[in-house]
């Protein structure tokens, strides 16, 4: 039986702009390029979480504009519930300006908009929906008293919460981190909440216990082309990612996130054998460009299981 799998969290509409290189102070320069994608870090959770056979339903809020049907319409493609994704009157629908050099190199501008009027009375009416699943999933991109809400009401009635501290805060709020069963971060957020890098084995093992002191009961620290470290009170591990050309690993992570949920138990028992397949997971998505678009699906996720 497929996972039931709630993701709460935002939506965006992104546009990417491939430009030479960033403009100057009072300089006006001309793109090369501009194409526009349904994203946000819940949104790609979401996908990845249905492509990869979790019964999907989403959370959020979009604006009274144009981006609103674009983005119910990627989720209902993938035939994620968008039942409790209302509209906010008053703001637009999310935005990310995705500023890609010719380097390679990109800066992001995030208009956060109607995911910042997620809102309690939205948990409240999607009550059934958290009750009914496996996992509730959430992110930064929306605010974080409405995640603390809704883990508050998933963990009341036996569902299992995953926080991903994405984009990161130095200081989670303690009452988030009580009601959340698995957190996971990447490398470079993992930094930013414990103030130690990750470079090695014995710094993940110092951010584990820095995340255990802080009461987090299971971890999973995704180390980009390395592959993931795990850790819980009865020890931990490391998985090694697939070896792959990556192209783009824009939703790496969102895809892992995804993929993992749709596979693991909620007790946390096969957490090695979920690992590895979002590890085969995201080794697919980084290898095709975008967000949405190379998120795989089982099926692909399957034929690379050899
Ligand atoms: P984020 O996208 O949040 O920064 P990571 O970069 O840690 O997340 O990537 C998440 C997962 O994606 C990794 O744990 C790994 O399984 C996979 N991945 C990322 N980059 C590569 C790569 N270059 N080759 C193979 N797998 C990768």
């Amino acid at each position: 039986m497929a996972n039931k799998v709630v993701v709460l969290g935002s939506l965006n509409m992104d546009s990417i702009l491939r430009i030479p290189r960033l403009p100057l102070g009072g300089e006006t320069m001309e793109m090369t390029d501009k194409s526009s994608a349904p994203g946000g870090k819940g949104a790609n959770q979401a996908v990845a979480a249905a492509r990869a056979g979790a019964q999907t339903s989403f959370i959020g809020k979009v604006g009274a504009d144009d981006a609103a049907e674009v983005l119910r319409d990627a989720l209902k493609s993938d035939n994620i519930s968008v039942e409790h994704v209302t509209t906010d009157e008053q703001r637009g629908s999310g935005q990310a300006f995705i500023l890609l050099q010719e380097s390679g190199q990109n800066s992001i501008l995030v208009y956060a908009g109607s995911n910042q009027s997620l809102s309690k009375a939205d948990v409240d009416a999607a009550k059934d929906v958290i009750k009914d699943a496996d996992f509730l999933i959430s992110q930064f991109e929306t605010p974080i008293e409405t995640t603390t809400y809704a883990f508050e009401c998933a963990q009341s009635v036996g569902v299992t919460t995953i926080l991903n501290p994405a984009p990161a805060i130095p200081t989670i709020p303690a009452d988030l981190l009580k009601v959340t069963d698995l957190i996971a971060p990447n490398e470079t957020e993992s930094a930013t909440i414990t103030g130690i890098e990750v470079t090695d084995d014995a710094s993940m093992l110092l951010n584990a216990a820095k995340f255990a002191q802080m009461g987090c009961k299971e971890l999973i620290i995704t180390v980009g082309a390395r592959g993931a470290f795990y850790a819980n009170q009865n020890g931990s591990g490391f998985v090694d990612a697939f070896k792959v050309k990556a192209v783009d690993t824009t939703a790496a992570g969102d895809t892992f996130l995804g993929a993992l949920s749709s596979q693991l138990k909620p007790d946390f028992s096969n957490m090695r054998e979920a690992i590895t397949f979002a590890n085969h997971a995201s080794s697919i998505t980084v290898q095709r460009l975008g967000a949405q678009p190379s998120i795989p699906t089982l099926d692909e996720i399957k034929a690379e299981y050899k």
